[in-house]
Parts: C-alpha cells; structure tokens; sequence
C-alpha cells in the first residue's frame, strides 16, 4: 500500500468508525454467539498469497461484529495466535486449536513475556515441590530458586528476576562458541547449584541475542532443562519473526523442549508496536494469569489485516530482503581490508568493526552518529567495541546501503588520519 492508498484507506475507515458510532443503537448490545463462534467463519491458516483490503473490511461485518466487543477480541487473538504459529511451524502442542493443551497470547513487549514465564515457572516449581513435601514453608522454597539466562540475554531478563524476587545467574559465553551458551555450561551450573541446596527452575535461552544476533543451543540445552523440570522461555524477540521462512526455521529446532517461546512481531512482522506473540505448550500454567493487565486492546485486529494482506509469502519476501541488504552491506564491509565482521551474519545484523583499538571505533561512531543520516547502537563483544548495522525500516533499498557504507567508509578515512589506530 503506498501513500496514495494509505490516505484513501484511512479515510474511508474513519467513515466505517463514525457509522459505526451513528448507527450503534440498532445494533445488540450483548452478542449472541457461542464460544468458538470466530474460528469457523475463517479460514484455518493465513493465506499464503494476498487478499485484498475490500475483502479484509467486509469480512469485519460478518465475522467481528457478531461477538463485538468480546468475545471476538479474545477469540481473534486466539485464531491469529495459531496462524501465526502455523506460519513457523510450531510443534501441535503450542496451537490452540488442536489437541494440543498449548496456545498463544498477545503481551505488549518481550520483557512481559519474560516476566509472564518466569512468574508461571515459579509458581509450577513451588507446586511441585508442595506436592512432595506439603511441610515446607513456601518463603523456604521461594529462597532457595534459582533462574538462569546468557551473559548476552536482554537486560529485560535480569529485571524480570529482581520483579519476581529470584535469584538470577548468567551463564557466560565465549567468542569462540559464537556467543551461543552450552549445554556442558549450564549442566555444571545446575549441578554446583543444586549441591549447594539451591532450586534451579527456569532457564531463559535466547534466540538472536541483542549484542550480536548469537542463537543459543536449544536442541541441546532443552533436553537438560526437560530433565530437570526447569520452565525453558525462550525469547527471540527479534530473530522469531525469521522463523516464517523455511531456510531460517532451522534455527528454531528444539523448540518442542521449551514451555514457552516469544518474538516481537511488532519488531520485524510488519505489526505495529505493540505486539509480541507469546506461546506456551500447557494454557493451564497460565490460566488466570495470561498476562500483566486485566484489560485486552484488540491488538489481533491488526495482525489480520497484515497477514491477510501480504500473505505468507508477502512476509517472507520481505524478511528475505532484510536479509540480502545486510549480507549485501558484509559484502562490502568484508571487501575493505581496514574492517572487520565481528560477528556471524544470520539475519538482519551486521556487526563490524575498524581493525584496530576501541578508540578509534568509539570515534567512528560519534563522526557517524553526529551526521545524522544514520543511526547505529554499538556493543561491546569480548571487550571489543563494535558497531551494529541493523537493517529495519520497510522501504530500505540497496542504494540505502550503499549510501550508508560510502558514508561510513569517508569517516572511517577521517578518523584514521586524525588518530593512531
Ligand atoms: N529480548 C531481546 C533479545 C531483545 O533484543 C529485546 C529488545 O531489543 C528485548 C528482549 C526487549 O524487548 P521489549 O522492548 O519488547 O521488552
């Protein structure tokens, strides 16, 4: 949709909405549904190929309006959830819509999730213990747990642990293991731990870490977990999206050890902010505590105007082409001897650096960000300054790229002459 159509578009919903608000009193004021109405009147998977807009505003009539304002706000979510699910593969148990005990659940951020998990993993590992020893005082368990998560994880994690009042350990990565945290790591963890009377419940892996875009070894460290009873989230809040392609979805394998899984669709799915899709593999973990608020916004709203109007292919065209400028943008990063990649490039990151010392990087990116044409975050990889090029915005093209790197190239030329490097 261009501008052009984006203006029509708009004002013609606005039309919708006041008719709607003018003509309210004819319409019933309790629905006269039964639960489960929505799921049969749509389609059981997103269509792989665009609908179009008109398809998509008619269809409010016909399969919103009937239960407006719940339950079709709850069971539109719930449907999009499995949609969504469907589009990267989830195993059975995340879908709601089978036999499965799992379903999914908008929250609006990644670090709400992490929470919303944490929290379910405290209470299940408290029930547990209760259970086999009804005696002990429930503050007596709560002080002995322990969670656990990458020295590269989100700082979202840690607070999560402060909010809910556990203890919070990192697991520390190395350079050479691509900053993915081991499965021989965190066994010695839990083992130390565990002798010395803690509680390990909750394991938090990250896929596409925020430093780097580093995966952790799920297929790995989900079978420790499993076997040790810890809740394993997983938070991929900005590589989950990616998952939709088939080339990317291995990327997710060992998914089927994990008790919930999030990415922030807002993030890279064309949703906008707020919306990050959470599943878990037993609702009953989450029953009466689905998310923070009590209040729901009918965020699926737009989730199914954007599936329905790129299509599963439309997403993953776009995601690819995310993919290609960055690898367009190593390429050229790769071609000029003074630089060097820092990182492997997965997806849409690329991190690089000038060889030579912190310096000389830090100056780099104040020339770069004092320009104000583009805007790059850094981070720090095993003491190393680096510099993180994210591909992001909708409309960036390859001349974009190219732009941006003839620009960072003339600066990198100034700061070298300016400073011993
Ligand atoms: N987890 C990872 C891996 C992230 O990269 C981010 C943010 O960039 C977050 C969590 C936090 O996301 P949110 O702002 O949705 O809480």
């Amino acid at each position: 949709m261009d501008a052009t159509e984006f203006r029509r578009r708009g004002k013609e919903m606005v039309d919708l909405i006041a008719d709607y608000l003018e003509n309210i009193e004819q319409r019933t004021v309790y629905p006269d549904v039964e639960p489960g109405y929505l799921r049969s009147l749509i389609p059981e998977e997103a269509p792989e190929e665009p609908d179009t807009y008109e398809d998509v505003v008619k269809d409010i009539e016909r399969v919103i309006m009937p239960g407006a304002a719940s339950p079709a706000c709850t069971e539109l979510e719930t449907v999009m959830m499995d949609w969504l699910g469907k589009m990267l593969k989830l195993p059975e148990d995340f879908i709601a819509g089978t036999h499965g005990q799992g379903g999914g659940v908008i929250q609006g951020t990644a670090s709400e999730a992490t929470l919303v998990a944490l929290l379910a993993a405290r209470c299940r590992a408290v029930r547990m213990i209760l259970a086999s020893d009804p005696q002990r005082p429930e503050t007596g368990i709560t002080s002995k747990l322990v969670a656990y998560s990458s020295d590269q994880a989100h700082c979202s994690v840690e607070r999560a642990g402060m909010i809910a009042g556990v203890r919070m350990k990192k697991i520390p990565t190395e350079q050479s293991d691509k900053y993915a945290v081991q499965g021989e790591t965190l066994r010695r963890m839990i083992q130390e731990d565990k002798a010395a009377g803690l509680i390990p419940f909750y394991f938090c892996a990250t896929l596409g870490t925020t430093p780097s875009c580093a995966f952790d070894h799920i297929t790995e460290l989900g079978p420790i977990c499993n076997a040790e009873k810890i809740w394993m989230h997983i938070d991929a809040a900005y590589a989950g999206s990616s998952f939709i392609c088939p080339e990317f979805r291995p990327l997710l394998n060992g998914i089927e050890f994990a008790d919930s899984f999030n990415f922030n669709a807002h993030k890279w799915l064309l949703v906008n902010f707020d919306c990050s899709t959470m599943w878990v593999k037993k609702r009953s973990d989450l029953i009466g505590h689905w998310q923070i608020p009590l209040g729901r916004r009918f965020r699926s709203l737009k989730m199914w105007f954007v599936f329905r109007m790129y299509g599963l292919k439309g997403l993953q065209d776009y995601i690819r082409k995310h993919v290609e400028l960055a690898k367009e943008f190593e390429s050229l990063v790769r071609a000029d001897q003074r630089f060097e990649i820092s990182a492997d490039v997965v997806l849409g990151l690329v991190c690089f650096r000038l060889k030579g010392s912190n310096e000389v990087n830090e100056t780099l990116l104040k020339r770069i960000n004092n320009g104000r044409k583009i805007h790059l975050v850094p981070c720090l990889l095993s003491g190393q300054f680096v510099l993180r090029f994210a591909l992001c915005a909708r409309t960036t093209e390859s001349r974009h790229i190219r732009e941006a790197w003839q620009l960072i190239t003339q600066l990198a030329e100034e700061v070298m002459q300016e400073l011993p490097h």
